[in-house]
């Protein structure tokens, strides 16, 4: 197949062209990874969904958040004055075919499909699939970045020890990259925290896996622009990895996943602290934990492609990238 060469990006399917709700079924209709010569950001689905404690179906939030990414215009962000697709190549790389019925299998194929990515020189968007995906995205990128930051959005810690008698599971990975050496020593935050947990113990434990918390209700106390200053400055200069779980956001905006919580973060509010992240540390992502058959109306696919879009953005505002 011929690959596009030029110097400048190929960029979505013209909207003035070809109506929105037509043409390519890729991330907000961007060119496929075998289109280009070579790439700066790829999407990467990761339909797996085996680690879910409540609620399953995760495995369809890849296709279900591409369909609502359709709905973006994608040529030009006010919010963070970027045309993302113009200044880097951006594209879809697909799915990396999950086993269904193995955790650690599947681990190892999301592994070995991020690696990829990374060896490439781009870096990679993961659309989940329950959290347990964010296991093999930090294996491959503490692998070529060495420990990372987390910056992790969520109701939930997922720093629990095991669920009948499963070590990896979508409430368990961060304890596990902590115990792996994939996370730099004290530099990792939530945001969005909330909600009953199993034992008070559960906050020291975290405490001690080098993790601080911002508590949904820390919003309303402290502000965005604090809590971010708060989470940048914790970061150091620490490669980050970003880990969103849909969950943060209340079940009014984000009905669609498998552990709802109530008092959660607006999605005005998400996107203020996500355009507020330092795009130059940003070395990976991942969006998880949409499960389409629970959303109404793709309140929660929309609110996942938006967000898709304002970390393509961010990355497109790094230092160093485009020509
Ligand atoms: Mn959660
Ligand atoms: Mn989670």
């Amino acid at each position: 197949m011929s690959t596009h060469q030029s110097d400048s990006p190929l960029g979505p399917v013209d909207g003035t062209l070809v109506p929105r709700f037509a043409g390519s079924a890729t991330f907000a209709r961007l060119p496929r990874i075998d289109e280009v010569s070579t790439f700066d950001v790829a999407i990467l689905g990761a339909p797996f969904d085996g680690g879910v404690s409540f609620r399953p179906g995760a495995r369809f939030g890849p296709s279900s958040i591409r369909q609502a990414s359709r709905h973006l215009r994608p040529a030009y962000n006010p919010a963070q004055q970027v045309s993302p697709y113009a200044v880097i190549q951006t594209v879809d790389a697909g799915d990396v075919p999950c086993n269904p019925f193995d955790i650690d299998h599947a681990l190892q194929q999301i592994d070995d499909g991020v690696s990829e990515l990374l060896a490439s020189g781009g870096r990679p968007v993961m659309l989940g699939g329950d959290h347990t995906i964010a296991l093999g995205g930090l294996r491959a990128v503490a692998r070529r970045h060495g420990p990372v930051a987390l910056i992790h959005f969520d109701a939930h810690l997922d720093t629990w020890n095991s669920y009948f008698g499963a070590d990896r599971t979508h409430g368990t990975i961060f304890r596990r990259a902590h115990e792996e050496g994939l996370l730099a020593g004290d530099v990792s935050s939530h945001v969005g925290i909330r909600g009953p947990l199993y034992a008070a113990q559960d906050l020291v434990d975290d405490a001690s896996f080098g993790f601080e918390i911002v508590s949904a209700l820390d919003l309303d106390r402290r502000g965005i622009d604090e809590i971010v200053d708060g989470v940048r400055r914790r970061t150091k200069d620490a490669p980050i990895y970003l880990s969103i779980d849909i969950d943060v956001l209340d079940p009014a905006f984000a009905p669609g996943t498998g552990t709802p919580e109530m008092g959660g973060l607006t999605s005005r509010e998400l996107l203020a602290l996500v355009r507020a992240l330092p795009p130059d540390q940003i070395v990976a992502a991942d969006l998880v934990e949409v499960s389409p058959a629970y959303d109404h109306a793709e309140i929660t696919s929309l609110a996942a492609a938006t967000l898709g879009y304002e970390i393509t953005s961010l990355m497109a505002r790094a230092s160093g990238s485009g020509s």
